[in-house]
């Protein structure tokens, strides 16, 4: 036996079960196929949206309060900045299909938040050119999170903790026996416990069939513009933000090089064959669509692309995270498909994951995301 526990994949996700479960066993390894944080990941693309106000499921609720504690304790043991505390606004027609869903999970759930007229909104925050129906929510606990410092910090805290990471090192086998795992790469060999497979876009290839099927790797892309004036696009100034205005729909974030600003199509995952060759261009149809809404959006911003990306993430059929054993008393425990939208829950995810998988402690209340729900479809 080579160890309690393995993670097969250090981004996001894997970084944050490897690094919770450092503090659970001295006995955890992680195996990443290129390095913590590469830029080919669901990492990629400098920040991500956190917010505890979102429409959906109220179950993730209690994730997101305890992520939100998790990523000050990341950054308190790492000395990292790593969320950017500038709020978040929820900007939409006010009775459109955004807003209200939105404030009626957060009623239910009582998330604090704050309502802005249309007008209120306009004055204090000038850099969004509304329709004559918007209005906003503003989510006083969001953020941006910086991702690549945050997975790094994860890592590092974990070998201080006393895990081993095998980096350019990609698995391309696990097999479940009745002793433990076994875990191959090329013509290395390891034998666990226990396994967490966070492979992300590329987790299909270590999945069983019921699995593969609820599963698809999507391409995401990101778009950056120049600021007029970068001061009014700064974290003091400009929350994170999520808009949906009658036929269009935008999210971004403030600026954090002092020169451009993140602002994207919302919702535009789309199926890729393969998660390592993501087309990276952005089409001539999704830079007019981009263009187009950021001319309507923000007269503050060049309407020229100036910079743009794609990435992978897994994304299952219902739109729900896979994160649980694949079957009950199995071994081999998933923590992956997060459809575009695990990276402000990943503290709290991985620390699901490393005390399930290591068997300290289960909880209640996830069957939306236990990977059984596909075996009985
Ligand atoms: C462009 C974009 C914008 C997004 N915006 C937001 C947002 O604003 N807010 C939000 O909460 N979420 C957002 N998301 C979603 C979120 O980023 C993802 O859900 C999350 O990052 C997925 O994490 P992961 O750990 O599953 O995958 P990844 O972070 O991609 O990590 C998988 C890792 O596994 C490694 N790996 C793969 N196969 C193997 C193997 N066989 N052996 C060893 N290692 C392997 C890979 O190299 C990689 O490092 C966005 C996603 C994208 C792509």
């Amino acid at each position: 036996m080579d160890g309690k526990l393995a993670v097969i994949g250090l981004g996001s996700i894997g970084s944050m079960a490897l690094w919770q479960a450092s503090r659970l066993s001295e006995s955890v390894t992680g195996f990443e196929a290129q390095s913590p944080a590469h830029a080919r990941s669901a990492v990629g693309g400098d920040t991500r949206l956190f917010r505890m106000l979102y429409r959906g499921i109220p179950g993730y609720y209690p994730i997101l309060k305890r992520s939100r504690s998790l990523w000050a304790e990341l950054e308190a043991e790492t000395g990292q900045d790593i969320l950017t505390r500038c709020g978040g606004l929820s900007i939409g027609t006010a009775d459109g299909p955004y807003i209200p869903s939105l404030l009626e999970t957060t009623r239910i759930n009582g998330a604090d938040h704050e309502i802005l007229s249309h007008e209120e909104m306009a004055e204090r925050y000038p850099q969004h050119n509304l329709r004559e129906d918007d209005i906003a929510v503003y989510d006083p606990h969001a953020g941006a999170l910086r991702t690549d410092r945050a997975v790094t910090a994860a890592v590092t805290a974990a070998e201080a903790n006393g895990a081993t990471v095998h980096t350019n090192t990609p698995i391309d086998s696990i097999t479940e026996t009745d002793d433990g795992v076994v875990v191959t790469s090329g013509d290395k060999t390891w034998t666990f416990e226990s396994v967490i497979v966070s492979s992300g876009g590329w987790s299909q290839r270590l999945m069983p069939d019921y699995l593969k099927a609820a599963t698809q790797t999507k391409r995401i892309f990101l778009s950056w513009f120049v600021a007029r004036n970068p001061a009014e696009f700064s974290p003091e100034r400009f929350p994170i933000f999520i808009r949906i205005s009658g036929d269009r729909s935008m999210y971004g974030a403030p600026t954090v090089d002092g020169v451009t600003v993140k602002a994207t199509l919302d919702g535009r995952g789309a199926p890729t064959p393969q998660a390592d060759s993501v087309p990276r261009e952005l089409t001539p149809a999704e830079i007019a669509e981009t263009t187009e809404t950021v001319t309507e959006f923000f007269p503050g911003l060049y309407p020229n692309i100036v910079r743009s990306d794609a990435f992978p993430d897994l994304y299952t059929t219902d739109g729900h995270p896979l994160l649980g054993r694949l079957s009950e008393g199995s071994r081999i425990y998933c923590a992956t498909g997060f459809s575009g939208g695990g990276f402000k829950n990943a503290t709290g995810f991985g620390e699901i994951a490393a005390h399930e998988a290591l068997g300290k402690q289960t909880f209640d209340g996830l069957d939306f995301v236990r990977p059984q729900r596909f075996r009985t479809r």
